[in-house]
């Protein structure tokens, strides 16, 4: 293989595949650095993956791809330790994702990739970019130097080049989840009856509070053809603060009364664990400069109140791709020109959305106790109620519940958690 292309892409995830299948159709020679053995053989996630983002990259991919269940149910479970209450949506109609192994999705981009004319180098970690003149010329892996007009940074939560170059600063605990995830294996027919699914149909739950109550982290559950997905994310200041272990949090929600009948007799394949970027707008570093493209996780671009990552991370790579055509075009590949990738973000739902949510995770930082704490037990402690048969008269037991909620929190600290929510609603909508 040529150690030189037109534009340089290090790691095949999601961003990286898109920025180089796009590429590729136009006829740029470009070649993806990837350390994994295969692509995906190094990610994972919860997860989906998003039908109109995907299909604008590869417009087949529903009849080719490897997926397991179109998402036709969303499920949001609010969790105290021994009840939950749960808020389902269902639509046998929808089209809006998909549950995949990444293992096997990525591979799959990859090869279509690979179709269209990109070079993808496996087993192959770049170490560090070279730079001349001010201007990104090209990367060096552990065995030799690659060189390029343009690199596209595509490499991840952890960026290690995109600090060298000093686009990004070294991410802060409170600006990264941990997400950690078990695969249990229960076989199609039991998925189907737990999850009132059919074969081809899926269901994704979201669940707040236990066993993360007062903390900022969301457990989830996903269903892939024969297996369950059973995680959580959490901020990794957290852990830290708590002194808490990953592996103890996921045995609570397993051990849930309304988690572990879903997983019953199932056998765990799989337990893993990745980072998220969580920073969100106000933590977003500079994602260009002479020669170079910061793209997806490695850009920070991860939405997540929406759980939104691939999506991202596959129009952010496309965006990348279609400014290196032009800077190739117009033979300018200063950070000047590059800019145009910026202006291509701020004017689509990639930054509008993040912008949307700048102030979802300073609030949530300050106000967790409240909402994924005292609010989960007080939509339990309702239901308790207003399900409960005592013969006590039901008039007085709304009197007592709505007493219990002056009584249990403080009127000032209630007052802030109203503040807290229409500074989030008055921020999603401006
Ligand atoms: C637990 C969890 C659940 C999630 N759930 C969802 C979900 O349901 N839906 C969703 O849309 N998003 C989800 N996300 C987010 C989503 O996974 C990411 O946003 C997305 O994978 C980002 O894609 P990427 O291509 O930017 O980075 P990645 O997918 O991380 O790919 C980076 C690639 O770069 C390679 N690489 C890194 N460094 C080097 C190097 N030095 N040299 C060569 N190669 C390198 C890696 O091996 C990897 O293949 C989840 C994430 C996690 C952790």
């Amino acid at each position: 293989m040529d150690n030189k292309a037109q534009v340089l892409i290090v790691g095949g995830g999601p961003a990286g595949i898109s920025a180089g299948i796009t590429l590729a159709r136009s006829g740029i020679d470009v070649i993806i650095l990837e350390r994994g053995s295969y692509c995906g053989s190094k990610n994972m996630f919860g997860g989906a993956i998003y039908t109109q983002p995907t299909k604008e990259i590869f417009p087949d991919f529903e009849a080719n791809a490897p997926i397991e269940r179109k998402t036709v149910k969303h499920n949001y479970m609010l969790l105290t330790e021994k009840e939950s209450t749960v808020i389902s949506h269902f639509d046998v109609e929808a089209n809006t994702s998909y549950s995949v192994v990444r293992g096997k999705f990525d591979r799959w981009m990859a090869e279509e990739a690979k179709k269209a004319g990109v070079v993808i180098a496996t087993e192959t970690v770049v170490k560090e970019l070279i730079v001349k003149d001010k201007k990104v010329v090209g990367v060096k892996t552990e065995l030799e130097d690659y060189y390029s007009d343009i690199v596209i940074l595509a490499d991840g939560v952890n960026s290690l080049l995109a600090r060298q170059i000093g686009l990004r600063k070294r991410i802060e605990p409170k600006d990264v989840a941990l997400g950690v995830k078990e695969v249990i294996k229960i076989g199609s027919d039991k998925i189907n009856e737990r999850f009132n699914l059919t074969d081809d149909t899926g269901s994704i739950s979201e669940i707040i509070g236990y066993p993360m109550s007062e903390m900022l982290g969301l457990g989830y559950i996903y269903t892939n053809k024969d297996s369950i997905v059973v995680g959580f994310g959490i901020a990794l200041d957290e852990l830290v603060k708590r002194k808490l272990k990953p592996y103890e949090l996921l045995d609570k929600l397993k051990e849930h009364p309304s988690i572990s009948t879903l997983i019953k007799d199932g056998e765990v394949t799989e337990y893993s664990a990745h980072l998220i970027p969580e920073g969100g707008f106000k933590k977003l570093p500079k994602l260009y400069g002479n020669g170079v493209l910061v793209v997806g996780d490695a850009a920070m671009l991860v939405d997540n109140i929406h759980w939104e990552g691939t999506n991202l991370a596959m129009m952010s790579g496309k965006f990348a791709a279609e400014t290196a055509i032009y800077a190739i075009n117009n033979n300018n590949f200063s950070a000047d020109c590059l800019k145009l990738y910026n202006e291509k973000l701020n004017n689509s739902f990639i930054i509008k959305d993040l912008k949307s949510y700048k102030n979802l995770m300073p609030v949530m930082h300050k106000r967790e106790k409240s909402f994924t704490g005292y609010y989960i037990k007080k939509v339990n402690a309702f239901f308790k109620m207003f399900t409960s048969v005592d013969s006590v008269p039901k008039r007085t037991k709304f009197r007592q519940f709505i007493k219990s909620i002056f009584t249990d929190r403080n009127i000032f600290v209630l007052l802030q958690d109203g503040l807290a929510v229409l500074k989030l609603l008055f921020g999603a909508i401006k």
